[in-house]
């Protein structure tokens, strides 16, 4: 089925698309890697009046290292984090989630920004992000705002984003000295959404404690779930198996996964329990190997 009619722009700035939104409000729909608008257009479950391309926006293409972050502009495709050149190198966490993403030909034309601003409740990069404390930096008619990883999602395909705004970049604090990264997921094929992920860090202290951790689950509830519970539980401990099993065993009560056709909720739970032991077992072994 062809989508319905739609307007074209193709701003070559910033400000150029925020104008547009404001001009054609809730009418408007923002188009990145088109991997998720295309299909939703062609199935006529979106039927914009104007569709805005942000392609030709260079600024939201780059990827900028500055003191402890890296800024990843919205543009920037899944297949440039797996590959993890440059800046990107220092967040090895983003390569190996975008590595997880549909085949090579969606993760050569999907983003960033279009993968957090879809929100999907199974999506790798809004449970990364919100692992990563990370920021996402939207820009509209008002100017630039900062939104915490962890407020942004606010429901299934659901974000603090305002229909005239879009997403910038976001960005990602580097991990610091002795901190191991690892995401796990289930999915019933590879390259398939995942049933449920978990991405972990952990830190090491000088006496190879745990300093610190954090969890964030995709496909456990409508939003990134983070596990504040289990990683308050875990520091000072040994990165034991012992200490991450007892850690999550109570995370049922910090997700809300609903049953559908894939899993039912209790599978889910279970899911989550097993992958956020087995994260924090390989983020803990990362961090044994890195640099201190
Ligand atoms: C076969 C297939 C398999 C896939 N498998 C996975 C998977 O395993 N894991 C996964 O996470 N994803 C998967 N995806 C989705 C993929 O990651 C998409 O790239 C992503 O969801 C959307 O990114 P995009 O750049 O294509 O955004 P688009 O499709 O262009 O946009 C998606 C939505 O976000 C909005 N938007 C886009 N960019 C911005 C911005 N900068 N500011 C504000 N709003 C914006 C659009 O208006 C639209 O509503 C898959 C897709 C396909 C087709």
């Amino acid at each position: 089925m062809p989508a319905v009619p739609f307007d074209y722009v193709a701003p070559a700035t910033v400000e150029e698309a925020v104008e547009a939104l404001g001009r054609y409000g809730d009418r408007a729909k923002v188009l990145a890697g088109g991997q998720s608008l295309i299909p939703l257009l062609t199935l006529r479950l979106a039927r914009p009046d104007v569709v805005v391309d942000l392609n030709g926006i260079e600024e939201l293409g780059r990827v900028i290292h500055r003191d402890h972050e890296i800024a990843v502009g919205s543009l920037v495709r899944h297949r440039a984090l797996e590959r993890g050149e440059g800046a990107l190198a220092a967040c090895p966490l983003l390569a190996e989630a975008a590595a997880l993403i549909g085949n090579v030909r969606v993760r050569t034309l999907g983003t960033i920004g279009g993968s957090l601003a879809h929100a999907d409740p199974a999506a790798e990069l809004p449970a990364v992000v919100c692992a990563l404390d990370a920021t996402i930096v939207v820009r509209g008619p008002a100017g630039e705002r900062e939104v915490a990883a962890r407020d942004f999602f606010v429901g299934a395909l659901t974000t603090a984003l305002r229909p005239d705004e879009i997403v910038v970049a976001v960005r990602v604090p580097v991990p610091a000295p002795r901190t191991g990264a690892a995401i796990l997921e289930l999915s019933r094929r590879a390259g398939d959404f995942a049933i449920v992920a978990a991405a972990a860090l952990v830190r090491l202290g000088a006496g190879g404690e745990i300093a610190s951790a954090r969890v964030a689950l995709a496909g456990a509830g409508p939003t990134p779930a983070r596990l504040f519970a289990v990683e308050e539980a875990l520091a000072g401990r040994q990165p034991e198996a012992a200490a991450f099993r007892d850690a999550a065993r109570g995370l049922g009560r910090e997700i809300a996964p609903e049953s559908d056709a894939h899993a039912s909720a209790a599978y889910r739970t279970h899911l989550a329990r097993v992958l956020t032991v087995r994260a924090l077992e390989r983020a803990a072994g990362a961090a044994r190997g890195a640099r201190t």
